[in-house]
C-alpha cells in the first residue's frame, strides 16, 4: 500500500518564486568529505548541512547522505511518487555509503544499519518523524548478532526498528506494540527494559511482527531498500503532520520550504556501559551562562534523551565516566563555536568509548539568554558588534521584560517542590493537565499553567497559550525545555516529586492535592514550585528604567542596553512609539523612542471627569453650546500635551486630531433604551426621563450601521471645525508654554483618515490659521508641520495629490488593511482562523503587514508622495510598527520611521537594526 501525501494547501506558493531545480538531489558525506557545506541550508535543511560542515572539517561523523528538501516538493508535486532518476541516484548513494561504512544493507555478515531522520531548512524539534536501526531484517539481525557479540543488543535493536517503523511509517498505534512488551516484561516478572535478555527480545520481536501483520495486513517489510523508501516517504509526509504545521503556523516557517531526510550509518549508544548518547550546548541556552551544559544517558539510543523517558545525567558528570571521550567532545564543541560564531547545540554519541558527532545547529536559547550570549561573545572577540545584533530575536527581548515574583511574596510561602530550571520567568495561574483544556481555558481569559508527567509535540497548542509548562520527567533538553525555552515561557521539567493523575485531574505532592483549576505559581529560574498565586513585580530592566534599580547592580539590564546602542548605531529608520499621554511618553522614551509616532487625542477624552464635558460636546445641538465644552477641554488637553512634549525631551512629537466615531463617547444605544422604559414604568424623576430621553435622542441621531466607515477621522473634523480648532489651540499653546520655559518642541499635527487632498486642505487651512492666532497672541513662533495619516487606500492612490498639502505621511497600516481587504478590524477574529487553517492568508495581516497587497499600496504611497515632495517625511504608526518581519519591509520601501507602542519600542530599535544590517531601501 502506497500512502498518499496529505493534501498540502500552501505548496503552490513556492511556485511564486520559481528557482532552478538542481539536477543533483542526493547529498554526499563521507570519510572526510561532503558534497554540500554550511551554506546550503535550503536544499541540505539545517541538520544536513550541518552533518556536511562537520564532516568537511574532519570531525568524527557516521557517513551518511541527505536528500534534498526539492525532492520533498517534488513528492507532494507528484502524488507521493518519486521519479525514478530520484530513485536511482539514492541508490549509487546507498552503494557509496556502504562503501565508507565497510558494511552492507541486509547483510547477514556485516549488516549496515541507518537512521532517517528529517531536517527542515529551520529547527522544529520533535515535530517531524526519525527511524532508527533501518536495514534490519530476520536474517541480518543475526548478522548484527555475530558482528557485535551481542544478541541481547541485536534484537534490542531490531524490536525498536519494528516499533519505530511500525508506528511512523505504518502509522499503527504505539500502544498496540507497548501492549506486546508489557506482556513479555510481566511473564518473566521484569520491570526494567534492560533486564529483559536476548530469548525475551525474540519474543517481542515475534509479537512485533504479529502486530504488524494484523494492524497493516501485510509482513513486515524484509527487504531493506523497500524499508529505506517508505521510512523516506514517511518523512516527508510528517512534514505536513498536524504538530508540524502548528509548529510552522506559531514560528512563522512557509509550509512550502520542505524537509530533508538524512540517511546515516548508525553509531549505537546502546552497546553497554562503554557506550552512551547525549545533546548538549556550548553554553547555557537559559541563562547564558559560559558553561558546557548538557546531558547523557549511558547505555542509550538518542531518542531516550529527547524524550524525557528517562532522566539523564548532567554531561560533566560524563568526565568521570570516559574521560577521553569527554574531553574529545569539549575540543570538537568549542571549535565549531568558533566556527559558527555562535552557540552550537549538539548530539552525540559515544560507541564503545569512540564518539561521534551526530548534529550541530545554532542553540535555541530564551530571550535573557540570547542578550548574554551576545554581548559575551562580542566581549570575547569572537564576534563583531553588528554580528551581535543579528545573533538575537527581536520579538525575544520582551521576555526580557517580563514581571518575576516579588522576593519577600515569594519567600513567605513554602516551596512544594523542586524540578530543572529549564526556561526562566515567573508563571502563576489555574492548573490545567491537557494542552485542548489549556486552550479552551484561555479563550475563557483564564490563566493557565500546563502540568503534564512530560509534554509531546501533539501539545504545542497548550504550550503557547499558558504562562507555564512544569512536567514530572524529563531533563533540560527534553521536548517541554527546548519548547519551553524557545517560547520564552517560564518551564520546569523533572519535578520528580509530582504523583501525576492525569485522567483523575490532579497531582500529589508533599501531602497536597492539587486539582485542575488551582493555582499555583513557579520560578523558572529557580525550579521551585509552589501551591498558591504569587503577586508578580516588574523584571529588573523596569526597575532601572522606573529609577528603583540602580543600573550598575543589575547585569541584564547593562547588556541589554549595550546591545541596543550597538542596534541604534546600524539602523537606518527612527524608533517612535505610540503614546497617549505623559506617563506613557516617559516609558517610551526611557526605551529608547526618540519621538511620538502617533498621539490618539481622544483616548486623553476617557480621562477622569473628561467623559461629561465630551458628551456635552457631542449632544451639543448648535455650534455654541458645543464650543462651550469645547472650551472646558482646552486647558485639560493643553495638559495632557505639555506633559507628552516635556516626556519626549525635544523630540518630534505627533498629535492626530479626533478620530473615532462620536457615539463611542456616548452610553451604549440598548442601554439606554432599557433604562428609558424602566424609567417610564416606574414613575421615576422626570428629569431624569427627560434627560435619558433626549440622550437616547442624540444616540440613535449618531447611531451608524458601519461606523468605522462612518462619521469618524477627518469627516469629524470638516462637520465640527471648531473641534480642530480647539485641539490646534491646545498643541500651539502647550508647545509655546515650553518654548517660553526654553524647552525644545516640536509638534507635528496630524490629519486622520484623509482620502481626498481637498479633505486635508480644508483641515490645514484651520489649523494653520489657528496656530498663526495662537502664536500671535503668546509673541512667540515656533516651527510645527501638518500632515496627514495614509490609512484609506484613496489616499494612497492620490499620494502626490495629498502631498501638495502635507508635509509628513504617518501610514496607518491598521486602517489601511482594514480598507484594502475589507475585513473589519473588529470582526476579523471570526474566520481569521480558519483563513490560516486553509492556507488563505499565512500571517494575520493586522499583526504583520500584507506585503502583497497593503505592502503595495504602502509603496504607492511613497512612490507618489516622494514625486512631489521629495523630502516627505514618511513614518509609519499602525501595529506592524513593532512587528520585525514588517519592520524589514518599512526598511525596503524607505520610511524614515517606524512607531511602536512603548513596550515593543526595545523589539523595533533591534529589529529595524538587523532589517537595515540585511536589506536595503529599494530592494
Ligand atoms: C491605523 O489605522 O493604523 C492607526 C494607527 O490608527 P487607529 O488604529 O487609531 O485607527
Ligand atoms: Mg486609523
Amino acid at each position: 500500500m502506497v500512502k498518499k501525501a496529505p493534501k498540502r494547501p500552501g505548496l503552490k506558493s513556492r511556485s511564486a518564486t520559481p528557482k532552478p531545480k538542481s539536477r543533483k538531489h542526493v547529498y554526499f558525506f563521507g570519510s572526510g568529505k561532503a558534497d554540500g557545506n554550511r551554506t546550503m541550508k535550503d536544499l541540505l535543511g539545517g541538520k544536513g548541512s550541518g552533518l556536511a560542515e562537520m564532516t568537511n572539517a574532519g570531525l568524527p561523523v557516521p557517513p551518511g547522505f541527505t536528500i534534498s528538501t526539492e525532492v520533498c516538493t517534488i513528492y507532494y508535486e507528484r502524488d507521493s511518487k518519486i521519479p525514478s532518476a530520484i530513485d536511482r541516484e539514492i541508490e549509487e548513494n546507498v552503494r557509496k555509503l556502504e562503501k565508507a561504512a565497510g558494511a552492507e544493507l541486509g547483510s547477514t555478515e556485516n549488516p549496515l544499519l541507518v537512521s532517517v531522520r528529517s531536517g527542515a531548512k529551520f529547527s522544529m524539534p520533535g515535530m517531524m518523524d526519525t527511524i532508527l536501526n533501518l536495514g534490519l531484517n530476520d536474517q541480518a539481525v543475526e548478522g548484527l548478532k555475530r558482528r557485535t557479540k551481542n544478541g541481547r543488543f541485536a534484537f534490542d535493536s531490531y524490536r525498536r526498528f519494528i516499533q519505530m517503523f511500525g508506528n511512523v511509517v505504518l502509522e499503527i498505534p504505539k500502544d498496540n506494540f507497548e501492549h506486546e512488551f508489557d506482556g513479555v516484561k510481566k511473564a518473566r516478572n521484569v520491570k526494567l527494559d534492560t533486564e529483559l535478555d536476548e530469548a525475551a527480545l525474540r519474543e517481542v520481536v515475534d509479537r512485533y511482527k504479529g502486530v504488524v501483520q494484523k494492524r497493516s495486513g501485510r509482513s513486515f517489510p524484509q527487504n531493506p531498500g523497500d524499508q529505506l523508501k517508505m521510512a523516506r516517504d514517511a518523512v516527508f509526509r510528517s512534514w505536513m503532520n498536524p504538530r508540524a504545521r502548528e509548529y510552522r503556523r506559531i514560528y512563522d516557517i512557509p509550509d512550502h520550504i520542505g524537509t530533508a531526510v538524512n540517511v546515516q550509518m548508525m553509531v549505537f549508544g546502546n552497546t553497554g556501559d562503554r557506550s552512551g548518547t547525549g545533546v548538549g550546548f556550548t553554553r547555557n541556552p537559559a541563562t547564558g551562562a559560559k558553561e558546557f551544559y548538557g546531558e547523557f544517558l549511558i547505555n542509550a539510543q538518542g531518542e531516550d534523551v529527547v524524550a524525557g523517558i528517562r532522566t539523564p545525567q548532567p554531561i560533566r558528570e560524563l568526565e568521570q565516566v570516559m574521560p577521553k571521550a569527554y574531553k574529545q567532545l569539549r575540543e570538537i564543541t568549542t571549535r565549531l563555536e568558533k566556527h559558527y560564531k555562535d552557540v552550537q547545540d549538539f548530539e552525540f554519541t559515544i560507541q564503545d568509548e569512540r564518539l561521534y558527532m551526530l548534529q550541530t545547529r545554532s542553540g535555541k536559547r530564551t530571550g535573557f539568554a540570547a542578550v548574554v550570549i551576545a554581548t559575551d561573545l562580542v566581549a570575547e572577540r569572537l564576534v563583531t558588534p553588528k554580528d551581535a545584533i543579528l545573533l538575537v530575536d527581536p520579538e525575544s527581548l520582551s521576555q526580557l521584560l517580563a514581571p518575576g515574583f516579588d522576593p519577600d511574596e515569594w519567600k513567605k510561602i513554602p516551596t512544594a517542590t523542586k524540578g530543572l530550571p529549564a526556561s526562566p520567568g515567573a508563571a502563576s495561574g489555574q492548573v490545567v493537565f491537557s494542552a485542548d483544556h489549556a486552550v479552551q481555558w484561555t479563550q475563557q481569559g483564564k490563566t493557565v499553567i500546563l502540568v503534564r508527567r512530560e509534554t509531546v509535540p501533539d501539545d504545542i497548542h497548550g504550550m503557547f497559550v499558558s504562562q507555564g509548562i512544569l512536567t514530572a520527567t524529563g531533563g533540560m533538553t527534553s521536548h517541554a525545555a527546548v519548547v519551553g525555552r524557545q517560547m520564552g515561557k517560564p518551564s520546569i521539567v523533572g519535578a520528580g516529586a509530582l504523583e501525576i493523575d492525569e485522567q483523575g485531574k490532579l497531582f500529589r505532592v508533599g501531602g497536597h492535592t492539587v486539582k485542575e483549576g488551582d493555582y499555583i505559581s513557579f520560578d523558572g529560574l529557580s525550579g521551585e514550585v509552589k501551591i498558591a498565586q504569587v503577586a508578580s513585580k516588574p523584571s529588573e530592566i523596569l526597575q532601572v528604567l522606573a529609577g528603583t534599580l540602580d543600573a550598575r547592580k543589575s547585569d541584564i539590564y547593562r547588556r541589554f542596553d549595550q546591545l541596543l546602542s550597538w542596534a541604534d548605531k546600524s539602523r537606518r529608520m527612527g524608533v517612535r512609539a505610540n503614546a497617549d499621554l505623559p506617563d506613557q511618553a516617559e516609558i517610551a522614551y526611557a526605551f529608547g523612542a526618540r519621538g511620538i509616532g502617533l498621539c490618539r487625542t481622544e483616548h486623553m477624552f476617557f480621562g477622569e471627569g473628561r467623559i461629561p464635558i465630551v458628551q456635552r460636546m457631542i449632544l451639543a445641538d448648535n455650534e455654541a453650546d458645543r464650543r462651550r465644552a469645547l472650551d472646558e477641554l482646552l486647558p485639560l488637553q493643553r495638559e495632557d500635551f505639555y506633559g507628552v512634549f516635556k516626556a519626549m525631551k525635544g523630540t518630534a512629537v505627533t498629535i492626530r486630531t479626533i478620530d473615532p466615531p462620536l457615539h463611542e463617547f456616548l452610553p451604549k444605544r440598548e442601554e439606554l433604551m432599557v433604562e428609558v422604559a424602566r424609567l417610564e414604568m416606574s414613575n421615576g424623576s422626570s428629569k431624569e426621563l427627560e434627560d435619558k430621553r433626549r440622550l437616547l435622542q442624540r444616540v440613535e441621531q449618531l447611531h451608524e450601521f458601519n461606523p468605522m466607515l462612518g462619521h469618524r477621522g477627518v469627516r469629524l473634523g470638516i462637520t465640527y471645525p471648531e473641534i480642530t480648532e480647539m485641539q490646534t489651540r491646545a498643541i500651539i499653546q502647550a508647545a509655546c508654554r515650553l518654548h517660553k520655559e526654553g524647552l525644545k518642541v516640536v509638534p507635528e499635527i496630524m490629519i486622520p483618515l484623509v482620502g481626498h487632498v481637498k479633505e486635508l486642505r480644508d483641515q490645514k487651512a484651520i489649523v494653520d490659521r489657528v496656530a498663526e492666532e495662537t502664536m500671535k497672541a503668546a509673541g512667540i513662533r515656533i516651527k510645527y508641520l501638518v500632515g496627514t495619516m495614509i490609512e484609506v487606500p484613496r489616499g494612497a492612490l492620490t499620494a502626490d495629490q495629498v502631498a501638495e498639502e502635507a508635509q509628513f505621511f504617518s501610514f496607518g497600516t491598521n486602517d489601511l488593511t482594514q480598507l484594502t481587504f475589507g475585513f473589519s478590524r473588529d470582526d476579523v477574529g471570526k474566520f481569521l482562523r480558519i483563513y490560516q487553517d486553509k492556507k488563505i492568508l499565512d500571517k494575520d495581516p493586522f499583526a504583520s503587514i500584507d506585503i502583497d497587497g497593503v505592502g503595495s499600496i504602502v509603496e504607492t504611497g511613497v512612490r507618489l508622495g516622494r514625486r512631489t515632495r521629495p523630502d516627505l517625511k514618511l513614518g509609519i504608526c499602525g501595529e506592524h510598527g513593532g512587528d520585525p518581519s514588517s519592520i524589514h519591509f518599512f526598511e525596503k520601501v524607505g520610511l524614515d520611521y517606524v512607531s511602536a507602542s512603548p513596550y515593543r519600542v526595545p523589539v523595533a530599535r533591534l529589529a529595524a537594526a538587523q532589517a537595515a544590517l540585511s536589506v536595503k531601501v529599494g530592494d
